[in-house]
Protein backbone atom coordinates (compact mmCIF):
# COMPACT_ATOMS: atom_id res chain seq x y z
CA UNK A 1 0.00 0.00 0.00
CA UNK A 2 2.68 2.31 -1.22
CA UNK A 3 0.44 5.72 -0.19
CA UNK A 4 -0.57 8.79 -3.00
CA UNK A 5 0.21 10.90 -0.04
CA UNK A 6 3.62 10.50 0.70
CA UNK A 7 4.23 14.09 0.25
CA UNK A 8 1.67 16.77 0.73
CA UNK A 9 1.13 16.35 -3.29
CA UNK A 10 -2.99 15.49 -3.97
CA UNK A 11 -3.70 12.16 -4.54
CA UNK A 12 -3.79 12.63 -8.79
CA UNK A 13 -0.31 13.96 -8.58
CA UNK A 14 1.43 9.99 -8.17
CA UNK A 15 -1.41 8.37 -10.57
CA UNK A 16 -0.76 7.06 -13.72
CA UNK A 17 -4.53 8.44 -14.55
CA UNK A 18 -3.39 8.15 -18.84
CA UNK A 19 -4.14 4.50 -18.61
CA UNK A 20 -7.44 4.31 -16.68
CA UNK A 21 -10.36 3.36 -18.98
CA UNK A 22 -13.87 5.07 -19.07
CA UNK A 23 -16.40 2.37 -17.57
CA UNK A 24 -17.65 1.13 -21.23
CA UNK A 25 -14.30 0.71 -22.33
CA UNK A 26 -13.17 -1.19 -19.23
CA UNK A 27 -16.06 -3.16 -19.99
CA UNK A 28 -14.95 -4.41 -23.61
CA UNK A 29 -11.77 -4.84 -22.69
CA UNK A 30 -12.46 -7.71 -19.59
CA UNK A 31 -14.59 -9.35 -22.50
CA UNK A 32 -11.67 -9.86 -24.30
CA UNK A 33 -9.38 -11.21 -21.28
CA UNK A 34 -7.82 -14.37 -21.32
CA UNK A 35 -6.96 -15.23 -17.46
CA UNK A 36 -4.66 -17.73 -16.15
CA UNK A 37 -6.36 -20.10 -13.51
CA UNK A 38 -3.91 -22.85 -13.22
CA UNK A 39 -1.24 -23.27 -10.61
CA UNK A 40 2.18 -21.24 -11.50
CA UNK A 41 5.23 -24.01 -10.91
CA UNK A 42 8.69 -24.30 -12.42
CA UNK A 43 7.36 -22.22 -15.33
CA UNK A 44 4.32 -23.07 -16.57
CA UNK A 45 0.65 -23.43 -15.79
CA UNK A 46 -0.79 -26.68 -14.14
CA UNK A 47 -3.77 -28.05 -13.03
CA UNK A 48 -3.64 -28.54 -9.29
CA UNK A 49 -2.98 -32.74 -8.83
CA UNK A 50 -6.03 -33.93 -7.66
CA UNK A 51 -7.45 -31.84 -10.30
CA UNK A 52 -10.26 -29.75 -7.84
CA UNK A 53 -11.15 -25.98 -8.81
CA UNK A 54 -12.55 -23.24 -6.87
CA UNK A 55 -14.91 -20.40 -7.76
CA UNK A 56 -13.86 -16.73 -7.59
CA UNK A 57 -16.32 -14.37 -7.63
CA UNK A 58 -16.45 -10.39 -8.20
CA UNK A 59 -17.27 -8.48 -4.96
CA UNK A 60 -19.07 -5.79 -7.04
CA UNK A 61 -21.64 -8.07 -8.33
CA UNK A 62 -21.66 -11.49 -6.09
CA UNK A 63 -21.39 -13.20 -9.96
CA UNK A 64 -18.68 -15.92 -10.36
CA UNK A 65 -15.88 -14.54 -12.48
CA UNK A 66 -14.30 -18.31 -12.90
CA UNK A 67 -12.73 -20.97 -11.08
CA UNK A 68 -8.93 -21.50 -10.19
CA UNK A 69 -6.84 -24.76 -9.31
CA UNK A 70 -7.39 -25.50 -5.65
CA UNK A 71 -3.53 -26.41 -4.49
CA UNK A 72 -3.26 -28.86 -2.04
CA UNK A 73 -0.17 -29.79 0.60
CA UNK A 74 0.99 -31.83 -2.97
CA UNK A 75 0.94 -29.02 -4.90
CA UNK A 76 3.14 -27.19 -2.30
CA UNK A 77 5.25 -30.17 -2.11
CA UNK A 78 6.32 -29.67 -6.08
CA UNK A 79 6.27 -25.85 -5.62
CA UNK A 80 8.85 -26.33 -3.16
CA UNK A 81 10.74 -28.60 -4.68
CA UNK A 82 11.05 -26.79 -8.30
CA UNK A 83 12.19 -23.40 -5.81
CA UNK A 84 14.56 -26.09 -4.10
CA UNK A 85 16.09 -27.39 -7.50
CA UNK A 86 16.65 -23.70 -9.07
CA UNK A 87 18.16 -22.64 -5.69
CA UNK A 88 20.42 -26.24 -5.39
CA UNK A 89 21.56 -25.30 -9.38
CA UNK A 90 22.70 -21.60 -8.82
CA UNK A 91 20.21 -20.34 -12.07
CA UNK A 92 18.87 -17.09 -9.91
CA UNK A 93 21.27 -17.06 -6.82
CA UNK A 94 24.62 -16.91 -8.08
CA UNK A 95 23.83 -14.97 -12.06
CA UNK A 96 25.69 -12.21 -12.38
CA UNK A 97 23.96 -9.56 -10.35
CA UNK A 98 23.59 -7.68 -13.08
CA UNK A 99 22.12 -10.32 -15.23
CA UNK A 100 19.59 -10.88 -12.35
CA UNK A 101 18.74 -6.99 -12.59
CA UNK A 102 17.78 -6.49 -15.85
CA UNK A 103 15.77 -9.40 -15.79
CA UNK A 104 13.78 -7.89 -12.90
CA UNK A 105 13.69 -4.29 -14.45
CA UNK A 106 11.94 -6.20 -17.95
CA UNK A 107 9.63 -7.89 -15.03
CA UNK A 108 9.05 -3.75 -13.82
CA UNK A 109 8.63 -2.55 -17.46
CA UNK A 110 6.29 -5.43 -18.61
CA UNK A 111 4.23 -4.86 -15.74
CA UNK A 112 3.70 -1.16 -16.31
CA UNK A 113 3.06 -2.27 -20.11
CA UNK A 114 0.20 -4.30 -18.75
CA UNK A 115 -1.35 -2.45 -15.81
CA UNK A 116 -4.31 -1.87 -17.34
CA UNK A 117 -4.88 -5.26 -17.55
CA UNK A 118 -3.62 -5.99 -14.35
CA UNK A 119 -5.40 -3.38 -13.02
CA UNK A 120 -8.84 -4.63 -14.85
CA UNK A 121 -8.09 -8.14 -13.15
CA UNK A 122 -7.65 -6.42 -9.71
CA UNK A 123 -10.84 -4.71 -10.05
CA UNK A 124 -12.90 -7.59 -10.47
CA UNK A 125 -11.10 -9.86 -8.64
CA UNK A 126 -10.74 -7.14 -5.39
CA UNK A 127 -13.79 -5.12 -6.01
CA UNK A 128 -11.22 -2.13 -6.09
CA UNK A 129 -11.83 0.90 -8.00
CA UNK A 130 -9.87 1.12 -11.22
CA UNK A 131 -8.77 4.40 -10.58
CA UNK A 132 -6.95 2.77 -8.09
CA UNK A 133 -5.48 -0.50 -9.67
CA UNK A 134 -4.61 0.78 -13.09
CA UNK A 135 -3.18 4.40 -11.53
CA UNK A 136 -1.53 2.87 -8.66
CA UNK A 137 -1.29 -0.38 -7.60
CA UNK A 138 -0.04 -1.36 -10.87
CA UNK A 139 2.51 1.21 -10.87
CA UNK A 140 3.36 1.19 -7.61
CA UNK A 141 3.94 -2.77 -8.23
CA UNK A 142 5.94 -2.44 -10.59
CA UNK A 143 8.09 0.36 -8.98
CA UNK A 144 8.81 -1.94 -6.23
CA UNK A 145 10.14 -4.76 -8.48
CA UNK A 146 12.16 -2.01 -9.99
CA UNK A 147 13.49 -0.30 -6.90
CA UNK A 148 14.78 -3.81 -5.42
CA UNK A 149 16.05 -4.81 -9.00
CA UNK A 150 18.18 -1.65 -9.25
CA UNK A 151 19.19 -2.13 -5.63
CA UNK A 152 20.64 -6.01 -6.50
CA UNK A 153 24.35 -4.30 -8.24
CA UNK A 154 24.61 -1.32 -5.22
CA UNK A 155 24.89 -3.51 -2.40
CA UNK A 156 28.23 -4.00 -1.06
CA UNK A 157 29.58 -6.73 1.63
CA UNK A 158 31.87 -5.42 4.23
CA UNK A 159 36.04 -6.27 5.70
CA UNK A 160 35.91 -6.62 9.43
CA UNK A 161 38.69 -4.58 11.16
CA UNK A 162 40.18 -7.89 12.00
CA UNK A 163 43.89 -7.97 13.35
CA UNK A 164 46.98 -8.36 10.99
CA UNK A 165 47.39 -11.32 9.16
CA UNK A 166 43.64 -12.12 8.79
CA UNK A 167 40.87 -11.18 6.46
CA UNK A 168 37.54 -10.97 7.53
CA UNK A 169 34.28 -10.69 5.41
CA UNK A 170 30.94 -9.83 5.90
CA UNK A 171 28.33 -10.81 3.03
CA UNK A 172 25.19 -11.57 2.64
CA UNK A 173 23.39 -14.79 0.76
CA UNK A 174 20.27 -15.66 -0.41
CA UNK A 175 18.19 -17.59 2.64
CA UNK A 176 17.57 -20.22 -0.12
CA UNK A 177 13.27 -21.28 -0.37
CA UNK A 178 11.24 -18.40 0.82
CA UNK A 179 7.28 -19.45 1.49
CA UNK A 180 5.19 -15.85 1.15
CA UNK A 181 1.26 -15.67 2.10
CA UNK A 182 -0.56 -12.83 1.12
CA UNK A 183 -3.95 -11.30 1.65
CA UNK A 184 -6.68 -9.41 -0.51
CA UNK A 185 -6.69 -5.99 -0.24
CA UNK A 186 -3.88 -5.42 -2.56
CA UNK A 187 -3.07 -8.82 -4.13
CA UNK A 188 -0.15 -7.48 -6.33
CA UNK A 189 1.13 -4.90 -4.26
CA UNK A 190 1.37 -7.17 -1.32
CA UNK A 191 3.21 -9.68 -3.42
CA UNK A 192 5.59 -7.63 -4.88
CA UNK A 193 6.62 -6.53 -1.19
CA UNK A 194 7.94 -9.73 -1.02
CA UNK A 195 8.80 -10.53 -4.19
CA UNK A 196 10.78 -7.40 -5.24
CA UNK A 197 13.31 -8.18 -2.21
CA UNK A 198 12.78 -11.93 -2.04
CA UNK A 199 13.80 -11.97 -5.74
CA UNK A 200 16.67 -9.35 -5.35
CA UNK A 201 18.30 -11.10 -3.07
CA UNK A 202 18.75 -14.42 -5.01
CA UNK A 203 15.82 -16.68 -3.13
CA UNK A 204 13.53 -18.81 -5.12
CA UNK A 205 9.83 -18.31 -3.77
CA UNK A 206 6.87 -20.47 -3.77
CA UNK A 207 3.87 -18.16 -3.00
CA UNK A 208 0.09 -17.82 -2.15
CA UNK A 209 -2.19 -15.41 -2.92
CA UNK A 210 -5.66 -14.92 -0.65
CA UNK A 211 -8.17 -17.30 -2.22
CA UNK A 212 -10.45 -14.18 -3.32
CA UNK A 213 -7.84 -12.83 -5.38
CA UNK A 214 -5.89 -15.28 -7.34
CA UNK A 215 -5.84 -13.82 -10.81
CA UNK A 216 -3.75 -10.96 -10.54
CA UNK A 217 -0.70 -12.84 -9.49
CA UNK A 218 -0.94 -15.55 -11.71
CA UNK A 219 -0.76 -13.15 -14.59
CA UNK A 220 2.45 -11.16 -12.88
CA UNK A 221 3.99 -14.67 -12.78
CA UNK A 222 3.82 -15.04 -16.56
CA UNK A 223 5.03 -11.88 -17.12
CA UNK A 224 7.99 -13.13 -14.96
CA UNK A 225 8.96 -15.94 -16.68
CA UNK A 226 8.64 -13.76 -19.58
CA UNK A 227 11.09 -11.96 -19.14
CA UNK A 228 13.51 -14.37 -17.88
CA UNK A 229 12.89 -15.21 -14.64
CA UNK A 230 14.10 -19.37 -14.57
CA UNK A 231 11.83 -22.25 -14.36
CA UNK A 232 11.23 -22.53 -10.76
CA UNK A 233 12.41 -19.29 -9.24
CA UNK A 234 8.99 -18.12 -8.62
CA UNK A 235 6.34 -20.35 -7.92
CA UNK A 236 2.24 -19.47 -7.31
CA UNK A 237 0.22 -21.66 -5.58
CA UNK A 238 -3.81 -20.97 -5.16
CA UNK A 239 -5.80 -22.22 -2.60
CA UNK A 240 -7.65 -22.01 0.87
CA UNK A 241 -5.62 -20.55 3.60
CA UNK A 242 -5.66 -23.83 6.26
CA UNK A 243 -4.40 -26.35 3.39
CA UNK A 244 -2.02 -23.92 1.15
CA UNK A 245 -1.06 -21.82 3.60
CA UNK A 246 -0.15 -24.42 5.85
CA UNK A 247 1.42 -26.62 4.08
CA UNK A 248 3.90 -23.51 3.69
CA UNK A 249 3.86 -22.65 6.95
CA UNK A 250 4.47 -26.71 8.02
CA UNK A 251 7.21 -27.14 5.08
CA UNK A 252 10.57 -28.70 6.27
CA UNK A 253 12.09 -27.47 2.90
CA UNK A 254 11.06 -23.76 2.54
CA UNK A 255 13.64 -21.34 4.73
CA UNK A 256 11.78 -18.04 5.42
CA UNK A 257 8.13 -17.70 5.44
CA UNK A 258 6.64 -14.43 4.73
CA UNK A 259 3.44 -13.64 6.15
CA UNK A 260 1.16 -10.52 5.49
CA UNK A 261 -2.37 -11.15 7.01
CA UNK A 262 -4.11 -10.57 10.17
CA UNK A 263 -2.47 -11.57 13.43
CA UNK A 264 -4.77 -14.85 14.49
CA UNK A 265 -3.05 -16.64 11.62
CA UNK A 266 0.33 -15.11 11.85
CA UNK A 267 0.63 -16.99 15.33
CA UNK A 268 -0.35 -19.93 13.32
CA UNK A 269 3.11 -19.48 11.05
CA UNK A 270 5.05 -19.07 14.77
CA UNK A 271 4.13 -22.25 15.85
CA UNK A 272 4.13 -24.11 12.63
CA UNK A 273 7.98 -22.94 12.30
CA UNK A 274 8.61 -23.60 16.08
CA UNK A 275 7.33 -27.08 15.00
CA UNK A 276 8.78 -27.98 11.83
CA UNK A 277 12.13 -26.50 10.82
CA UNK A 278 12.37 -23.86 12.78
CA UNK A 279 12.01 -21.66 9.40
CA UNK A 280 12.95 -18.08 9.69
CA UNK A 281 9.36 -15.96 10.25
CA UNK A 282 8.30 -12.58 9.12
CA UNK A 283 5.25 -11.20 10.32
CA UNK A 284 3.52 -8.22 9.10
CA UNK A 285 -0.56 -8.25 10.73
CA UNK A 286 -3.07 -6.27 11.48
CA UNK A 287 -3.93 -2.45 12.99
CA UNK A 288 -6.04 -0.13 15.14
CA UNK A 289 -4.18 2.69 13.96
CA UNK A 290 -4.80 6.79 15.90
CA UNK A 291 -5.05 9.55 14.07
CA UNK A 292 -4.39 12.31 16.80
CA UNK A 293 -5.50 15.78 16.01
CA UNK A 294 -4.47 18.86 18.45
CA UNK A 295 -6.52 21.79 19.00
CA UNK A 296 -4.46 24.04 17.31
CA UNK A 297 -4.75 22.62 13.97
CA UNK A 298 -5.74 25.51 11.32
CA UNK A 299 -6.19 23.91 8.18
CA UNK A 300 -9.41 21.50 9.13
CA UNK A 301 -10.16 21.05 5.74
CA UNK A 302 -6.31 19.13 5.09
CA UNK A 303 -6.90 16.89 8.47
CA UNK A 304 -10.72 15.76 7.05
CA UNK A 305 -9.41 15.16 3.81
CA UNK A 306 -6.45 12.85 5.08
CA UNK A 307 -8.37 11.33 8.06
CA UNK A 308 -11.05 10.31 5.18
CA UNK A 309 -7.97 8.60 2.92
CA UNK A 310 -6.42 6.85 6.32
CA UNK A 311 -9.80 4.94 6.84
CA UNK A 312 -12.15 5.23 4.05
CA UNK A 313 -9.33 4.79 0.96
CA UNK A 314 -9.47 0.91 -0.12
CA UNK A 315 -13.06 0.37 1.46
CA UNK A 316 -11.08 0.58 4.97
CA UNK A 317 -9.38 -2.63 4.00
CA UNK A 318 -6.13 -1.69 4.86
CA UNK A 319 -3.79 -2.55 7.40
CA UNK A 320 -2.75 0.66 8.55
CA UNK A 321 -6.10 2.51 8.07
CA UNK A 322 -6.35 4.80 10.35
CA UNK A 323 -9.58 3.67 12.38
CA UNK A 324 -9.15 5.58 15.53
CA UNK A 325 -9.35 10.08 15.24
CA UNK A 326 -8.25 10.86 18.77
CA UNK A 327 -9.50 14.61 18.48
CA UNK A 328 -9.14 17.09 21.19
CA UNK A 329 -12.54 18.11 22.64
CA UNK A 330 -12.37 21.68 21.18
CA UNK A 331 -12.43 21.05 17.51
CA UNK A 332 -14.18 17.22 17.44
CA UNK A 333 -17.40 19.41 15.83
CA UNK A 334 -15.23 21.12 13.92
CA UNK A 335 -13.62 18.48 12.61
CA UNK A 336 -16.55 16.31 11.86
CA UNK A 337 -18.28 18.65 9.98
CA UNK A 338 -15.18 18.91 7.66
CA UNK A 339 -15.39 15.07 7.30
CA UNK A 340 -19.15 15.50 6.20
CA UNK A 341 -18.18 17.63 3.81
CA UNK A 342 -14.96 15.81 2.62
CA UNK A 343 -17.40 12.93 1.73
CA UNK A 344 -19.45 14.71 -0.27
CA UNK A 345 -16.30 13.91 -2.63
CA UNK A 346 -16.24 10.39 -2.01
CA UNK A 347 -18.41 8.16 -4.54
CA UNK A 348 -19.62 4.53 -3.53
CA UNK A 349 -20.17 2.53 -6.20
CA UNK A 350 -19.08 0.64 -9.22
CA UNK A 351 -15.52 0.01 -9.12
CA UNK A 352 -15.15 -0.27 -13.04
CA UNK A 353 -16.44 3.52 -13.20
CA UNK A 354 -13.60 5.87 -12.82
CA UNK A 355 -15.27 8.13 -10.70
CA UNK A 356 -16.08 5.82 -7.72
CA UNK A 357 -14.01 6.03 -4.60
CA UNK A 358 -15.14 3.22 -2.53
CA UNK A 359 -15.78 0.27 -4.34
CA UNK A 360 -16.81 -3.27 -2.99
CA UNK A 361 -15.92 -5.40 0.32
CA UNK A 362 -13.96 -8.62 -0.69
CA UNK A 363 -17.25 -10.76 0.52
CA UNK A 364 -20.30 -11.31 2.19
CA UNK A 365 -18.57 -13.18 5.09
CA UNK A 366 -16.80 -10.17 5.31
CA UNK A 367 -19.63 -7.05 4.51
CA UNK A 368 -21.16 -9.52 7.28
CA UNK A 369 -18.49 -9.24 9.86
CA UNK A 370 -18.38 -5.11 9.14
CA UNK A 371 -21.87 -4.78 9.41
CA UNK A 372 -21.69 -7.07 12.65
CA UNK A 373 -19.54 -4.53 13.99
CA UNK A 374 -21.81 -1.66 13.29
CA UNK A 375 -24.45 -3.45 15.57
CA UNK A 376 -21.57 -4.01 18.04
CA UNK A 377 -21.05 -0.41 18.08
CA UNK A 378 -24.79 0.59 18.44
CA UNK A 379 -24.97 -2.11 21.36
CA UNK A 380 -21.69 -0.21 22.92
CA UNK A 381 -23.55 3.27 23.34
CA UNK A 382 -21.90 4.88 20.59
CA UNK A 383 -23.30 7.49 17.68
CA UNK A 384 -23.60 6.72 14.66
CA UNK A 385 -23.19 9.35 12.68
CA UNK A 386 -23.09 8.11 9.18
CA UNK A 387 -23.18 4.95 6.78
CA UNK A 388 -23.14 2.04 8.85
CA UNK A 389 -25.60 -0.64 6.30
CA UNK A 390 -25.37 -2.28 3.29
CA UNK A 391 -26.38 -0.09 0.31
CA UNK A 392 -26.84 -0.74 -3.77
CA UNK A 393 -27.95 -4.19 -2.35
CA UNK A 394 -29.83 -5.01 -6.16
CA UNK A 395 -26.66 -4.68 -7.74
CA UNK A 396 -25.24 -8.01 -5.60
CA UNK A 397 -22.25 -6.38 -4.72
CA UNK A 398 -21.21 -6.00 -0.73
CA UNK A 399 -21.18 -1.98 -0.29
CA UNK A 400 -20.74 -0.17 2.98
CA UNK A 401 -20.81 3.44 2.57
CA UNK A 402 -18.18 5.65 5.05
CA UNK A 403 -19.05 4.73 8.12
CA UNK A 404 -18.44 6.98 11.46
CA UNK A 405 -19.13 7.07 15.34
CA UNK A 406 -18.70 9.48 17.31
CA UNK A 407 -18.76 9.23 21.52
CA UNK A 408 -16.84 6.18 21.44
CA UNK A 409 -14.38 5.28 24.16
CA UNK A 410 -10.79 3.14 23.66
CA UNK A 411 -12.79 0.17 25.92
CA UNK A 412 -15.11 -0.29 23.39
CA UNK A 413 -14.96 -3.26 21.02
CA UNK A 414 -14.82 -0.77 18.14
CA UNK A 415 -12.26 1.15 19.46
CA UNK A 416 -10.03 -2.00 20.47
CA UNK A 417 -10.86 -5.11 17.20
CA UNK A 418 -9.47 -4.64 13.78
CA UNK A 419 -12.70 -3.94 11.53
CA UNK A 420 -10.87 -3.65 8.38
CA UNK A 421 -14.02 -1.88 6.97
CA UNK A 422 -14.65 1.82 5.89
CA UNK A 423 -15.55 2.35 9.53
CA UNK A 424 -14.27 5.33 11.89
CA UNK A 425 -14.27 5.80 15.95
CA UNK A 426 -14.32 9.07 16.83
CA UNK A 427 -12.12 9.50 20.24
CA UNK A 428 -11.91 12.79 22.32
CA UNK A 429 -9.43 13.93 24.60
CA UNK A 430 -8.58 16.73 26.95
CA UNK A 431 -4.55 17.01 27.27
CA UNK A 432 -1.82 15.63 25.05
CA UNK A 433 -0.88 13.10 27.69
CA UNK A 434 -4.36 11.53 27.69
CA UNK A 435 -4.05 11.94 23.50
CA UNK A 436 -0.95 9.42 23.83
CA UNK A 437 -2.18 7.08 26.67
CA UNK A 438 -5.20 6.23 24.40
CA UNK A 439 -3.31 6.25 20.98
CA UNK A 440 -0.81 3.80 22.55
CA UNK A 441 -3.37 1.62 24.38
CA UNK A 442 -4.07 -1.31 21.91
CA UNK A 443 -2.43 -4.29 21.15
CA UNK A 444 -1.31 -3.27 17.38
CA UNK A 445 1.56 -0.81 16.62
CA UNK A 446 1.31 -0.39 12.74
CA UNK A 447 1.22 3.30 12.40
CA UNK A 448 -0.24 6.64 13.19
CA UNK A 449 -0.97 9.79 12.15
CA UNK A 450 -0.66 13.40 14.33
CA UNK A 451 -1.75 16.78 13.27
CA UNK A 452 -0.41 19.80 14.56
CA UNK A 453 0.72 23.52 13.96
CA UNK A 454 3.89 23.07 16.76
CA UNK A 455 6.67 21.28 16.09
CA UNK A 456 7.60 20.84 19.44
CA UNK A 457 4.39 18.90 19.81
CA UNK A 458 4.57 17.02 16.60
CA UNK A 459 8.37 16.07 17.91
CA UNK A 460 7.42 14.96 21.63
CA UNK A 461 4.16 13.15 20.56
CA UNK A 462 6.10 11.04 17.33
CA UNK A 463 8.49 9.70 19.33
CA UNK A 464 6.00 8.67 22.54
CA UNK A 465 3.65 7.07 19.92
CA UNK A 466 4.78 3.04 19.80
CA UNK A 467 3.74 2.65 16.36
CA UNK A 468 6.49 1.88 12.67
CA UNK A 469 5.51 4.34 10.73
CA UNK A 470 4.32 7.66 12.21
CA UNK A 471 3.45 10.48 10.24
CA UNK A 472 2.88 13.66 10.94
CA UNK A 473 0.01 16.49 9.25
CA UNK A 474 -0.74 13.39 6.91
CA UNK A 475 -2.13 9.82 6.65
CA UNK A 476 1.55 8.49 5.46
CA UNK A 477 3.59 5.14 4.99
CA UNK A 478 6.74 7.15 3.55
CA UNK A 479 7.87 5.49 -0.09
CA UNK A 480 9.47 2.67 -0.84
CA UNK A 481 13.09 4.10 0.67
CA UNK A 482 11.31 3.84 3.88
CA UNK A 483 10.80 0.71 5.86
CA UNK A 484 7.55 -0.65 6.85
CA UNK A 485 6.77 -2.64 9.89
CA UNK A 486 4.89 -2.80 13.28
CA UNK A 487 5.35 -2.73 16.66
CA UNK A 488 3.83 -5.19 19.50
CA UNK A 489 0.93 -7.36 17.29
CA UNK A 490 1.26 -5.85 14.32
CA UNK A 491 4.36 -8.07 13.31
CA UNK A 492 7.53 -8.59 13.86
CA UNK A 493 10.90 -10.44 12.41
CA UNK A 494 11.56 -7.77 9.79
CA UNK A 495 10.06 -4.51 7.56
CA UNK A 496 8.81 -4.66 3.75
CA UNK A 497 10.31 -2.04 1.73
CA UNK A 498 13.41 -0.23 1.35
CA UNK A 499 17.09 -2.25 1.85
CA UNK A 500 15.87 -3.11 5.38
CA UNK A 501 13.47 -5.86 3.41
CA UNK A 502 16.90 -7.25 1.88
CA UNK A 503 18.00 -8.23 5.40
CA UNK A 504 15.10 -10.21 6.39
CA UNK A 505 15.73 -12.38 2.97
CA UNK A 506 19.44 -13.17 3.60
CA UNK A 507 21.91 -14.85 5.88
CA UNK A 508 24.78 -13.25 7.31
CA UNK A 509 27.97 -14.75 6.31
CA UNK A 510 31.40 -14.42 8.51
CA UNK A 511 34.21 -15.55 6.42
CA UNK A 512 37.68 -15.34 8.48
CA UNK A 513 41.04 -15.80 6.41
CA UNK A 514 44.03 -16.64 7.99
CA UNK A 515 47.12 -15.62 5.69
CA UNK A 516 49.95 -18.12 4.68
CA UNK A 517 53.23 -16.46 6.26
CA UNK A 518 52.04 -14.26 8.71
CA UNK A 519 53.03 -14.68 11.81
CA UNK A 520 49.77 -15.81 13.64
P1 LIG B 1 -5.84 -13.49 6.66
O1 LIG B 1 -4.88 -13.63 7.78
O2 LIG B 1 -7.17 -14.11 6.79
O3 LIG B 1 -5.22 -14.09 5.31
C1 LIG B 1 -3.94 -13.73 4.86
C2 LIG B 1 -3.38 -14.87 4.07
O4 LIG B 1 -3.28 -16.00 4.94
C3 LIG B 1 -4.25 -15.32 2.90
O5 LIG B 1 -3.43 -15.75 1.83
C4 LIG B 1 -5.03 -16.48 3.49
O6 LIG B 1 -5.46 -17.41 2.51
C5 LIG B 1 -4.01 -17.09 4.41
N1 LIG B 1 -4.63 -17.82 5.51
C6 LIG B 1 -5.86 -17.65 6.04
N2 LIG B 1 -6.10 -18.56 7.01
C7 LIG B 1 -4.99 -19.33 7.07
C8 LIG B 1 -4.64 -20.44 7.87
N3 LIG B 1 -5.45 -20.96 8.79
N4 LIG B 1 -3.41 -20.97 7.70
C9 LIG B 1 -2.55 -20.46 6.79
N5 LIG B 1 -2.84 -19.42 5.99
C10 LIG B 1 -4.05 -18.86 6.13
O7 LIG B 1 -5.92 -11.96 6.35
P2 LIG B 1 -6.76 -11.24 5.21
O8 LIG B 1 -8.18 -11.27 5.65
O9 LIG B 1 -6.43 -11.80 3.87
O10 LIG B 1 -6.14 -9.79 5.25
C11 LIG B 1 -6.49 -8.89 6.22
C12 LIG B 1 -5.46 -8.82 7.31
O11 LIG B 1 -4.17 -8.57 6.75
C13 LIG B 1 -5.72 -7.69 8.26
O12 LIG B 1 -5.51 -8.11 9.57
C14 LIG B 1 -4.68 -6.66 7.84
O13 LIG B 1 -4.36 -5.75 8.85
C15 LIG B 1 -3.54 -7.52 7.45
N6 LIG B 1 -2.61 -6.80 6.57
C16 LIG B 1 -1.40 -6.40 7.08
C17 LIG B 1 -0.51 -5.69 6.28
C18 LIG B 1 0.82 -5.24 6.83
O14 LIG B 1 1.70 -4.91 6.03
N7 LIG B 1 1.02 -5.19 8.13
C19 LIG B 1 -0.85 -5.40 4.96
C20 LIG B 1 -2.08 -5.83 4.47
C21 LIG B 1 -2.96 -6.54 5.30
Amino acid sequence: MVLPNVTDAPFEVLMTDTLIPDREAAVAELGGLTLRTNLFIDGGFRPARDGRRFVTENPATGQSITDVAEGGAADVDAAVAAARSAADRGVWARMDPGARKRILLAWADSIDAHARELGLIETIDAGKPITDTVGLDMPETAACIRWHAEAIDKLYGQVAPSPEGTVATITREPVGVVGAVVPWNYPAQMAAWKLGPALATGNSVVIKPASTTSLSLLRLAELGAEAGIPDGVLNVVTGPGDTVGAAIGRHPDIDCVAFTGSTEVGRRFLAWSAESNLKRVLLELGGKSPQIVFGDVTEMAHVAAQAAVAIFWNMGENCSAGSRLIVHRSRKDALLEALREELASWPVGDPLDPSTKIGALISKPHLDRVLAYVQVGREEGARLVTGGERILEETGGYFVGPTIFDGVRNDMRIAREEIFGPVLSVIEFDTEAEAVAIANDTAYGLAASIYTDDLNVAHRVARDLRAGTVAVNAYAEGDMTTPFGGYKQSGFGGHDKSVHAHDQYTEMKTTWIVLRGSSR
